[in-house]
């Protein structure tokens, strides 16, 4: 009788934990991605490698952003947030270098072309709803660390909750006074996007208010191209918009990713690009509704040409209810020759026990060899931020 009642009771635990979350193992996370696969005709590709988990539980590891070390690539780090803790340096093979304990950071990116101190250095930048701010580091370039820099005046968004962070830097403004300018955009949960122009205030960083748009419901990834001059802003529960990147332009914006149609699944989380020569490469957008990521090209048209899941292999656990993204062109030495994908995921497993959440990488090349045809695998064009 006792066998049958502890049975009971296993089952009985199985079924509230399996309710509580969507994927009660990684065996489960596998069979519900292929279903999906197959229901929409989404590519897969398998993970590489993965980082290590982050410190905190739960729902906590967040976004992420490749620092390109041009110098020696294969050196190249993965700055990511803990949302619960701070932020998180990671070198390629997902070992954790460093980590600052400096708050709730929810969004990061970095940006090798600002200008400092007579110098480009490479700029890290995050939003921290411990404090509703915008922290500043810089990459040290020799071993990857980050040294925090000081603000002339705390950079406060006027929205409630910062959420979403990107840098932008106006290599092709529309007119002349607005060339060559160096932005952080925010956006909080209450869809106030924030542009703000930042410039060296000697060896502290100054803030101006460039503009302010305001969208209609929660908005969070967000991307710019230096190239096109374009901002791409994910609003949750709608879609994708495309605006001018430059503060003049105001809120005129176009709706290029329509999640009442497709193959698009709310929410809408991370941004990111993949960079090619001639405005070739693409916008890629995590889909979290269905584990997925829907790739755009990058031109003027923003046409959709597939979606991609990460599913188990070589050890590796896939990916599911993935934040942020992050991807890069670039060869990245012997391991990622022809760049990575970097994905969030949302439900980690160490075989099938799940341990805290991290972070995926996926070769580029897996990725664009599923597609067909192919999609562009170019790791000699260098985008201004990553010069
Ligand atoms: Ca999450
Ligand atoms: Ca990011
Ligand atoms: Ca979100
Ligand atoms: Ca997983
Ligand atoms: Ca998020
Ligand atoms: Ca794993």
């Amino acid at each position: 009788m006792k066998k049958i009642s502890e049975l009971v009771l296993f089952l009985f635990a199985s079924f509230l934990i399996a309710s509580c979350s969507s994927v009660s193992s990684g065996g489960d996370e596998d069979a519900k991605n292929q279903k999906i696969a197959e229901e929409n005709g989404f590519y897969l590709v398998a993970a590489q490698a993965e980082t290590a988990p982050v410190a905190s539980a739960d729902d906590a590891a967040d976004d992420i952003a490749i620092w390109y070390n041009s110098q020696k690539p294969e050196a190249s780090t993965i700055i990511a947030a803990d949302k619960q803790r701070g932020l998180v340096v990671y070198n390629l093979d997902g070992e954790e270098l460093y980590n600052y304990p400096v708050g709730n950071i929810n969004n990061v990116d970095v940006h090798s072309r600002f200008g400092f101190q007579g110098d480009s250095v490479s700029l890290v930048g995050a939003s921290n709803r411990s404090e509703n701010t915008v922290n500043l580091w810089k990459v040290n370039a020799a071993d990857g660390s980050l040294e925090a820099l000081e603000l002339s005046k705390p950079l406060n968004p006027k929205t409630k909750e910062v959420y979403g962070f990107t840098f932008y830097k106006s290599i092709t403004a529309p007119r002349p006074e607005y060339e060559n300018r160096f932005y952080a955009i925010t956006v909080g949960t209450d869809g106030k996007l924030e542009q703000w122009e930042l410039s060296d205030d000697k060896g502290k960083i100054k803030t101006r208010l460039g503009r302010v748009v305001q969208f209609d419901s929660q908005c969070e990834g967000l991307v710019a191209d230096d190239e096109t001059g374009n901002l791409f802003v994910a609003e949750e529960a709608v879609g994708i918009w495309k605006m001018p990147a430059t503060p003049a332009s105001g809120d005129k914006k176009e709706l290029i990713g329509d999640l009442s149609k497709g193959k698009l699944a709310a929410d809408i989380e991370g941004l990111a690009l993949y960079q090619g020569a001639g405005i070739k490469g693409y916008l890629i957008a995590s889909s979290q509704g269905n584990n997925s990521f829907a790739v755009f090209t990058l031109g003027s048209k923003n046409k959709y040409l597939g979606s991609f899941m990460i599913m188990a292999g070589g050890g590796i656990d896939g990916t599911s209810e993935t934040d942020g993204i992050a991807a890069m062109n670039l060869g990245l030495g012997s391991d990622f020759p022809d760049g990575v994908f970097i994905a969030q995921d949302g439900y980690n497993y160490d075989g099938e026990e799940q341990v805290n959440q991290n972070f995926k990488l996926v070769n580029w090349k897996d990725i664009a060899g599923q597609f067909e045809p192919w999609l562009l695998i170019d790791n000699s064009f260098v985008g201004e931020r990553n010069r």
